[in-house]
């Protein structure tokens, strides 16, 4: 909003709980051209692995790159562009409930109650509360626990991601390792899960220092940054336009079946702007094709009962089709016809029982 020049003379009242001073996460995401973030790119790659018991490939994926971008230079570039406008005011606190009443919106923030006068004022919400489950409601969990790790002597080949290695056991559930070099002596080395529960801290641990040794045989390493995250993968549905204007994961921004968020937000943000340049009623914002979140829940509904293991599936996908392509998919950028033969790689009789559980 702020780049478009559009909204100079718009108050713009920017609310959140404290200010952002950590490396609290990492993005990745791919695209294939400089996208609106490429000035903080950290990282990117050409080529992606992909590795499982039988099937490993090593890819050139152009024309997409996979990229990288730390939380903490995000931060710093958004509110340094932030402090160039002089209409946009930071606030810092919990904000614990709001409501539209006649004529004004009323905040509670902290122990505070603040009134702001309605003229016109839109809310764009980023609190995610998850919605009161039916009984067909299917949550899982992406969990995950990094460690940024430094070796004594050049061990990685910085021109290849890993984006998934599926040789980890699958004991816990569905789970899998990425690495992501920065050069020959530092990589990003993550272990994910997508279960119901989440492991104990240990555990992660454990698990980072087995796959550290067992699978990129390293001894000699040191720790110097670590993550954990947790993101809802979920059939959940998420309704765009109730009490404000829901946004980012709190506005269904997270793909259910692979956690991945930050190009759809990225992608909704500039739906939003550009329905608001044209005074457009966000109301006709055109939200995910059904068709998507249909494949989502179809393939979350699987992983969540277990009718086939993760690490399969993911396998075939990869085995059997260009990554590409694949990627395409997941982005909900592919046609019809490319999301048929896609599907078609794909053990038939489960899917197709666990797709008519979705109708
Ligand atoms: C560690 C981690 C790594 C991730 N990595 C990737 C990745 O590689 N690729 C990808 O696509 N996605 C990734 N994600 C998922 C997703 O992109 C991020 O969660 C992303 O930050 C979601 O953006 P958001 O704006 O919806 O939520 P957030 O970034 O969480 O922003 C919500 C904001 O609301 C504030 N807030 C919450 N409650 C209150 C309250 N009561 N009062 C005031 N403020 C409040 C929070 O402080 C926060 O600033 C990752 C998530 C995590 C946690």
């Amino acid at each position: 909003m702020l780049r478009s020049g559009k909204f100079a003379e718009k108050k713009i009242l920017l609310i959140d709980k404290a200010p952002k001073l950590k490396n609290d996460r990492t993005w990745c995401f791919w695209e294939t051209q400089p996208g609106f973030f490429e000035d903080i790119v950290y990282r990117k790659w050409d080529t992606i692995s992909f590795l499982s018991d039988h099937f490993s490939a090593t890819t050139n994926i152009s024309p997409y790159q996979y990229k990288m971008i730390k939380g903490i230079d995000f931060y710093s570039y958004c509110f340094d562009e932030i402090k160039k406008h002089g209409n946009v005011e930071v606030v810092y606190g919990d904000v614990r409930a709001w409501k539209y009443e006649k004529e004004a919106i009323n905040f509670k923030i902290d122990d505070k109650d603040i009134k702001l006068i309605d003229r016109g004022t839109k809310i764009f919400n980023s609190v995610y509360k998850p919605a009161e489950p039916d009984k067909r409601t299917i949550r899982l969990l992406q969990h995950f626990k990094g460690w940024i790790i430094e070796t004594g002597k050049p061990t990685f080949q910085s021109s290849a991601a890993t984006m998934m290695d599926f040789r980890v056991h699958q004991r816990h559930g569905t789970a899998f390792a990425y690495v992501l070099p920065f050069n020959e002596t530092t990589a990003l080395v993550e272990y994910t899960l997508f279960t119901k529960e989440l492991l104990l801290k240990e555990q992660y641990d454990a698990e980072l220092r087995e796959y550290i040794s067992q699978f990129l045989a390293i001894s000699d390493y040191r720790v110097i940054e670590e993550e954990f995250g947790v993101i809802p993968m979920t059939n959940e549905r998420f309704l765009f336009g109730r009490n404000g204007w829901q946004i980012g994961t709190a506005g269904g921004q997270t793909k259910a079946s692979t956690g991945y968020t930050f190009q759809f937000i990225q992608k909704q943000s500039q739906q939003i702007t550009g329905c608001l340049i044209l005074g457009k009623n966000l109301n006709y914002l055109q939200g995910t094709a059904k068709r998507f979140r249909f494949y989502d829940n179809t393939l979350l509904h699987i992983l969540y009962h277990n009718k086939i293991p993760g690490k399969t599936i993911f396998t075939q996908l990869f085995k059997k089709n260009k990554p590409q392509q694949v990627l395409k998919f997941l982005d909900n950028e592919s046609s019809l016809a490319e999301e048929l033969k896609i599907i078609s790689t794909l053990p038939t009789i489960p899917f197709l029982k666990a797709a008519i559980n979705q109708l």
